[in-house]
Parts: structure tokens; C-alpha cells; sequence
């Protein structure tokens, strides 16, 4: 078990460390900033500054979904920080040596505990040795990467780059109760390759699921129908499942899996708010994404930049990376890149084409 480092937080002589400044207050200003500043600190290691905590939201500074990110990468990374308390609006943070090896996390909230993966995974997918990560929170947060869509559409893309990845779903976790427990066995790649996802490929199975946890399943029942009548699919791929969880809650996803991709699109439940209403949001997006030409939805933009930047950067003057086309970027997709080009020395453009799209490309300096 590895031992956090926050009990040394306080034993570093800062005024001799040269951080990296890092402005929370930039594009999203909001969590991922931070997150992803986490990342590229522990891979680069970097000592970073952040400034301004998530100063666009309505409560900024660390909540406990993002001190919990903080938590993991000091695991991760026996880094040293200081500034990491609920509330605070600014960390400096120095990592460490990478240490791969059992990684525990307890949020503690219904905070998302897949966005706290993902601050940690792309370091681990690159270490030199396994890992076995667990989190516990919440696992289908509306604002981030429900698990499905972590487990089908996001790991996928990370496997193609090398490392072998398995998670396992112990039980859900649904605002506001949270209770959530999933883990991840991860077997690294020394490098990440690239890819290129240009084009979805032919698509091979749509279905729409929706996911109950204490409460009636007419709900979720009201939800795929909805959703498969308004879109034309058939009824025989359509799910109600009724899952483990401590307490109530409700999200219905549309996938769309292609020869290259699958694509994950979900709606949440929640009090005061029809069942039909939600499945008209998750309507919506698809036809959205359905009738682009793009092989990567707007979420999973922002997602795949970070590996695909990471294997750039390994692979400098050989140029992996890749590209993705991709919908109009969406202002965490922008943040992403201003994060990305802050750390890391890589060649990354972005060429929007007459339909919308737009194709991102990353790759090393030859
Ligand atoms: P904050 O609490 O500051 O609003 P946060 O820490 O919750 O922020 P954001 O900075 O908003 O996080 O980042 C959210 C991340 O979750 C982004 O990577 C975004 O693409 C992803 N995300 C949001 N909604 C979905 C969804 N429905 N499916 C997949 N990914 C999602």
C-alpha cells in the first residue's frame, strides 16, 4: 500500500521551488484544469503552482471530488504539496518519483470518483510496473465521465495505445448519496503508441440502457422507450437494468459502437424532471453526433487529448500522437489544449472543416 505524503506537506522549503504557474482561472475554469495540471506535473515532474481554483464556479476552490485528485497523485507520485484542504484556491504541488502499486481512494462525497481515475491513470498507464487502483464516490455524476462511458468509449481509446486496462463495477454511486466502488488492474505500456481516428467506421450495434437504483423501474423503462421511438432504433436493444447502490438514482445512455469508436451519450434522472424529458436530452445529442461526420464526441474530445499528448511527447522526433476528428470544441476541449501546450513541447493544431468538424492533431516536434 503506497503511503500518501500529505503528513510531509509541510517540510519542503518552497521558496526554492520553481514552479510552473498555472492561472485555475483559465477558459473552463473549473476542475479540470487542475486535474489535468496533476497529470502532466507528475509526468513531466514539474513543480506546479495553481492560482485562482476553479474561479468559475459558484463554489471555486477544492471541493472534495478535487482534493481527492489531489490525494491520488500525491499516492501516485509521493509528491509534497501544500494548500490541499477543502475550500483552498490555491496549491502548489512537486511530485515525486512514480510509484505504481495499490492505489486507494475514498472520496468521500458522491464526488466523481471517475474524474479522480483519470487524473492518474495516464501516469500509471506508462509506469514500470502494475497497478491496482480503487475508488470509491460516485460513479454516474451528471458534468462527468459516467462509468459506462469511462469502461466503453474512453478505456477503449487507451487500450489501442498500449496498456491493458480492467475495471470492475463493485456498485454504483448516484448524487447525492455517492457509496460508489469500482477498481481498475492496470498492466502499463513503457511507451503509448498513436492513433488516427479520422472516421467512426461501419457502425455495428446501437442500444439504449437505462440504469435503476432504488427506485421503480417504470422510470427507466419510460426512458428507453422514449428514447428508441424518437430515434428510430429497435426496441429489442433496449435495457432496464437494476443496479446495486446505497441510494436512489437514475441515468439512461444511448451507445453507438462503431468499427473504431463507440460513443456513449447519457441522461440523468432527477427530482422534479419527466423521464421522457431526459431521454429527449440524450435524443438530442445523438442526433447531434449521428448526423456529423465525427468520430469523437465533444467529451471524449477533451479526454483523449491528454494520452494522445503523452505519447507525442515520449515519442519526440519519431511523432505519434495522432489525430481525431472531432464536433465543434467545447470550451473544456479549448482549456485542455492551452493546459497541454503550458507542459508539454508538442506540436498541436486544430483544423476546422466546412461540416463543423474539426480535426486535432498532436504530435511530436520532428
Ligand atoms: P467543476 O466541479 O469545477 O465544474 P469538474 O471537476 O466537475 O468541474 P470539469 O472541469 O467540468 O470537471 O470537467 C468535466 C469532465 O467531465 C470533462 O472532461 C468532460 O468532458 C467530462 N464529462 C462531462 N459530462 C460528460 C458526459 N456526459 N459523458 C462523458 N464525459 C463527460
Amino acid at each position: 500500500m503506497l503511503q500518501s505524503s500529505f503528513d510531509e506537506c509541510r517540510t519542503v522549503n518552497y521558496s526554492s521551488v520553481d514552479f510552473l504557474e498555472i492561472d485555475g482561472a483559465d477558459g473552463e475554469g473549473g476542475g479540470q484544469i487542475l486535474r489535468s495540471s496533476l497529470t502532466l506535473s507528475m509526468l513531466t515532474g514539474r513543480s506546479i503552482r495553481i492560482s485562482r481554483v476553479r474561479a468559475g464556479r459558484k463554489r471555486p476552490g477544492l471541493l472534495r471530488q478535487h482534493l481527492a485528485a489531489v490525494e491520488a497523485a500525491v499516492q501516485v507520485s509521493a509528491a509534497t504539496c501544500r494548500g490541499a484542504e477543502l475550500g483552498s484556491r490555491q496549491l502548489e504541488f512537486t511530485p515525486g518519483p512514480i510509484q505504481p502499486g495499490h492505489v486507494h481512494c475514498a472520496i468521500g462525497t458522491a464526488g466523481s470518483a471517475t474524474l479522480v481515475l483519470q487524473t492518474i491513470l495516464p501516469v500509471l498507464a506508462i509506469a514500470d510496473a502494475p497497478s491496482t487502483i480503487t475508488l470509491e464516490g460516485g460513479t454516474h455524476n451528471p458534468w462527468a465521465p459516467p462509468y459506462d462511458f469511462l469502461t466503453r468509449a474512453y478505456l477503449p481509446q487507451l487500450e489501442r495505445m498500449g496498456p491493458t486496462i480492467v475495471a470492475r463495477l463493485d456498485r454504483a454511486g448516484f448524487y447525492p448519496a455517492g457509496g460508489g466502488r469500482f477498481a481498475v488492474d492496470v498492466i502499463p505500456a513503457t511507451t503509448l503508441q498513436g492513433f488516427d481516428l479520422l472516421d467512426r467506421g461501419l457502425l455495428r450495434r446501437q442500444s439504449i440502457t437505462a440504469l435503476v437504483a432504488n427506485l421503480p423501474a417504470s422510470i427507466g423503462r419510460r426512458e428507453v422507450d422514449t428514447a428508441v421511438r424518437r430515434l428510430g432504433w429497435t426496441r429489442a436493444a433496449t435495457y432496464v437494468n437494476d443496479v446495486d447502490s446505497t441510494g436512489p438514482g437514475n441515468c439512461v445512455f444511448a451507445e453507438l459502437e462503431f468499427e473504431r469508436v463507440t460513443e456513449i451519450v447519457t441522461g440523468f434522472g432527477r427530482l422534479g424532471v419527466p423521464a421522457e424529458r431526459v431521454a429527449a436530452e440524450v435524443v438530442r445529442e445523438v442526433r447531434e453526433f449521428e448526423k456529423s461526420s465525427a468520430a469523437v464526441g465533444q467529451h471524449l474530445a477533451d479526454q483523449l487529448m491528454l494520452p494522445l499528448a503523452i505519447s507525442a511527447w515520449q515519442n519526440q522526433g519519431r511523432s505519434p500522437g495522432g489525430r481525431f476528428r472531432t464536433l465543434p470544441l467545447t470550451q473544456h476541449s479549448r482549456t485542455q489544449i492551452a493546459v497541454i501546450r503550458k507542459f508539454l513541447d508538442v506540436d498541436l493544431d486544430v483544423v476546422e472543416e466546412d461540416e463543423g468538424t474539426c480535426i486535432v492533431r498532436i504530435q511530436s516536434n520532428r
